[in-house]
This record gives C-alpha cells, sequence and structure tokens, in this order.
C-alpha cells in the first residue's frame, strides 16, 4: 500500500523543477535581475512547495515547471502588495486611519525628503554647540494654542499616559462616566489609566454628568480632573458635560490639574465646515486646562505626532522625565510637523494642509472635477454616472459631520463590483475605492487634482476593445 502511494506521487511529481531549474527559468532570472538571486531562491522554494502541493492534491493539469513558474511569479506580487506604498484614496475619507491618516501637504513631504540627510536635529547653528531638539515646534506651538510651552511625543496615545503617569500615577484620576471611552481599538481610556497607575474615579453617568459629580469625588488621593473628548462617538439628547472653564474653576480651586484629552486636535475654528463640535486647541488652553494633549495627524493634519501643550511648569517636568526619551518623536515626523505648523503660521493652512483643503471642498466643485474626468476617461465597457453622496472626516473626529459631495458610480454589464473594485486595488498605485448599494464608488474630495490621472488609469483598464 505505501509503496503503491509512493509510485503514484512519483508518477505525479514527475516534471517539477529543482529550485535551480526554476531560477533558470526567463522570469525567475527577470526576477533576480531586480530583487538578487538569493531572495528569488527563497521565493522559489515556497514556489515548487506549492506546486508540489498542487500536483499531489490532482490540482494541476499542464507542465508542472509553467505551474511553479507562475506560482513564483504570484508570491512575488502578493509579497510586493505588502509593502508600504502609496496608494490613492478615492474613499471620501479625508483622515483614513487603514491608509495612514491626514495626508501631507506638499511643504511637509518636501521637508520629510531633507529631514532624511543629516540635519541640524539637535545642534544650533548660531551658536555650534548642542541644541533642543524640537525648540522650533514648540515655538509655534506656543504661537498657535497659547499655551506657556508645549512638547511632542510619538502619538496622542503616549502622550495621554505620559501625562498621567507622571501627574496622576499614585493618586486618583476623576472622570466623567460618559467620557469613558475607547478610541480606535486598542486605546481605552479605563486601559490608559490603569497603564499609568493612577486609580480610575468615574464620576456622574454615561449621559449626564455636572460640575458637582466631580467636586463631591475630590478627596486626599486626587491628583487629576481629566476630560476626554469622545472623539468618534456622541451622546445625544438628554446629555450634559461641564465645559472646560467650569472645571477649571473646580481644579483651581482644589489645587488639581486639568488635563484634556482632545485627541482630534483642531488648531483653527472648523464650525464653517460643519464641525461644530471638534474643540479648538486654543479655546481649551484659553478656558483654563493645565494641560492639553492632540494628535498631529487627525485634523492638524500634519504627521503622526502626540501634542501636549499647557502650563510652563508642567510641561518642564515631562520634559525633564526620563519617559520624555523613551517616547520623543523622531526627526522625520519633526520636520513635517514644523512645516505643517508653519502653514498655520503664515495664515495659509486651509490652501496648504490637505485635510482642511478637503474639508472645506464644495460639492458643487467635486462635482465639476467628477464630470470632467468622466469625459477623460472615454468610452469604457464600464457603466459609469456621477450621483449626490457624502463623504466623511474619519480620523476619528466629527462621527456625526457627513460632508455633502458627488460619486463616480461605476457598475458593469457582467463583472461583479468587487471584481471591479479588485482592479482599481490592484492598479499601480493603487485606486483605493468603496462599494455602495451594488456599485464602485470614487470620491473626488479626498485626492489631489493632480491624483485624478491614476484614477483614470486604473479606469482605461476597463476600456471597449
Ligand atoms: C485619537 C485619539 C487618541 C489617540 O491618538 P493617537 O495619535 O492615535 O495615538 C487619544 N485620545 C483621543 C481623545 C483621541 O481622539
Amino acid at each position: 500500500m505505501a509503496k503503491q502511494r509512493r509510485d503514484d506521487n512519483n508518477a505525479v511529481l514527475r516534471g517539477l523543477p529543482s529550485v535551480d531549474e526554476l531560477l533558470r527559468t526567463a522570469r525567475a532570472e527577470e526576477m533576480i535581475r531586480s530583487s538578487g538571486r538569493a531572495h528569488v531562491t527563497n521565493l522559489a522554494r515556497l514556489a515548487i512547495a506549492g506546486t508540489r502541493a498542487d500536483a499531489l492534491a490532482g490540482n494541476i493539469s499542464g507542465e508542472l515547471t509553467r505551474a511553479a513558474e507562475r506560482a513564483l511569479v504570484n508570491i512575488a506580487e502578493s509579497e510586493s502588495l505588502q509593502g508600504l506604498r502609496r496608494v490613492i484614496n478615492a474613499t471620501g475619507v479625508i483622515i483614513h486611519t487603514n491608509l495612514g491618516r491626514a495626508p501631507m501637504s506638499a511643504d511637509a513631504r518636501d521637508s520629510l525628503l531633507q529631514a532624511a540627510a543629516a540635519t541640524n536635529l539637535e545642534y544650533g547653528l548660531e551658536t555650534g554647540k548642542r541644541g533642543r531638539r524640537g525648540s522650533r515646534v514648540e515655538q509655534l506651538l506656543v504661537g498657535l494654542t497659547g499655551a506657556e510651552d508645549a512638547i511632542v511625543v510619538n502619538n496622542c496615545a503616549a502622550a495621554a499616559f505620559f501625562v498621567l503617569k507622571v501627574f496622576g500615577s499614585g493618586g486618583e484620576v476623576i472622570i466623567s462616566r460618559g467620557e469613558l471611552v475607547e478610541i480606535g481599538g486598542d486605546f481605552r481610556v479605563p486601559d490608559v489609566l490603569e497603564q499609568s497607575g493612577a486609580a480610575l474615579r468615574e464620576v456622574g453617568t454615561t449621559n449626564r454628568t455636572k460640575v458637582v459629580d466631580y467636586e463631591r469625588a475630590i478627596g486626599k488621593r486626587t491628583k487629576l480632573l481629566l476630560r476626554v473628548h469622545p472623539s468618534n462617538y456622541r451622546i445625544v439628547g438628554y446629555t450634559a458635560t461641564p465645559g472646560v472653564a467650569e472645571l477649571a474653576t473646580l481644579a483651581k480651586k482644589h489645587k488639581l490639574i486639568l488635563f484634556e484629552d482632545i485627541g482630534s486636535g483642531a488648531l483653527v475654528d472648523l464650525r464653517k465646515y460643519g464641525l461644530t463640535d471638534e474643540p479648538v486647541v486654543s479655546h481649551s488652553i484659553k478656558a483654563g486646562a493645565d494641560i492639553v494633549a492632540f494628535s498631529g495627524d487627525k485634523l492638524l493634519g500634519g504627521p503622526q505626532a502626540g501634542i501636549i501643550a499647557g502650563r510652563a511648569e508642567l510641561i518642564g517636568t515631562l520634559r525633564k522625565h526620563p519617559l520624555n526619551r523613551a517616547l520623543r518623536v523622531d526627526k522625520l515626523a519633526l520636520s513635517a510637523l514644523e512645516a505643517t505648523l508653519d502653514a498655520y503660521e503664515r495664515g495659509t493652512a486651509l490652501e496648504d494642509v490637505p485635510v482642511l483643503v478637503q474639508l472645506s471642498l464644495s460639492a458643487a466643485e467635486i462635482k465639476r472635477r467628477a464630470e470632467a474626468l468622466v469625459k477623460k476617461l472615454g468610452r469604457t465597457s464600464l457603466n459609469i454616472g456621477i450621483i449626490a453622496g457624502e463623504s466623511a472626516v474619519g480620523g476619528g473626529a466629527a462621527p456625526n459631520v457627513h460632508p455633502k459631495t458627488f460619486l463616480i458610480a461605476i457598475t458593469h454589464k457582467t463583472l461583479a463590483t468587487d471584481e471591479i473594485e479588485r482592479s482599481l486595488r490592484l492598479s499601480d498605485p493603487p485606486v483605493i475605492a468603496r462599494i455602495d448599494g451594488g456599485r464602485v464608488l470614487i470620491d473626488l474630495r479626498t485626492l489631489e487634482p493632480r491624483d485624478e490621472q491614476y484614477v483614470i488609469t486604473a479606469l482605461k483598464k476597463f476600456s471597449k476593445k
């Protein structure tokens, strides 16, 4: 029995190439020229193992060398899709978490390239001596937020943890039950508090919390009042939460620190774009928050970073703390943040920072661009229409704001929508669209006009023969 099976297997596997044989095929030689022999050898081993298994399972009819060659190409392709690369965000979600959050300004992109070389990161050009990392960014932040001082760490999660650890650990932190939120999977306020070594003291109810609730909970161990912007979540209806100013008065009376985790971090008032309940950082500082923390890559529109701004004495304590070194931001993020903040400082953020540009685009303008794109595309086998729809802010900000837009809506006589979507996604660069109501939808709000050519290229794959 065992011998019979072995003989059958040998017959099926006759013609399975060795690694060396596979490496001598035309496709493999081409790949070796671009990615090197050692790497392609590893892929060839996987390709042969896969082909062997397929052959034994009876899934291959033709020649095994051809099948192994095809397997090698497929493995190389799927590997290349796993690497980090730019994509075209045609989803209409402005701060798309899966697509790297805020797209950066042209100036920020330039400064990233510059900073990739040697920089004066911790070097004073005037003095020729050691300088402080981030000092210019800190100055800009002071100017833009009205805070006495500021520092930058890796992200807002790190910022919140840092503040709670340094000022809350060993004591109690009071927070409203309506603000014990989870922000995107792995940032849960109660968990961050636990990690910081501060005891959580929850007050009020899910929908209503008043200043007296905080006041009653204040005791000997209380160190901090924490206010968290609910970000991706809204409680509507019969609700109440004290404003920053009321809590600031209470904190002052009891010599406590008021810390606000703002998250989304709007540096300018975005009410005219419908973002009515996104706190503006300078307003919180003005209202009396001792420390605020916010992200660099949400509404601010810069790189991943966590910004902590507030009273000089408190920021000074953080700056000197050993954790600051562990959480610090790298030179690339710092340079991109500086370029982004420069636009705010110059007063050109609304024209230069893509998040703000995209928020402010009117539906009429998007419709005009969509019509022009469809016209340029010419005849394809696709059915294309332009329909009214909604974009989204994303990034855990303004979940109830849906900017009006126009969408390029695509269907096909025979192809399923997910096949069309997949074909766009596997274009170069990948075009990320969404599917809704049996159509593939492209929202031009989230891509720059000069990137529309890539959408055209991806759609031309369906051109009429
Ligand atoms: C997004 C957010 C965070 C986490 O910020 P990251 O920059 O992603 O680390 C923390 N707190 C609030 C309120 C947020 O909205």
